[in-house]
């Protein structure tokens, strides 16, 4: 007799993080990221509703 437990540890590490956008400093989005993927803060380009463009998003704390 013998029980075969699988266990599937999926070990993401996960961080919330905020994006501001460089322009108008507004953060407009929340999101998480893997921090094994992203060590360094995160740019992106997105939509800035105050804007009303494309500009680039940092990452905040
Ligand atoms: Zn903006």
């Amino acid at each position: 007799m013998r029980t075969t437990r699988l266990q599937v540890e999926v070990e993401v590490v996960r961080t919330k993080i905020t994006l501001a956008c460089t322009e108008c400093k507004q953060r407009n989005y929340n999101m998480t990221k893997e921090k094994k993927n992203h060590p360094d803060r995160m740019e992106t380009k997105k939509y800035c509703r105050f804007c009303k463009r494309h500009t680039m998003h940092k990452e905040t704390k």
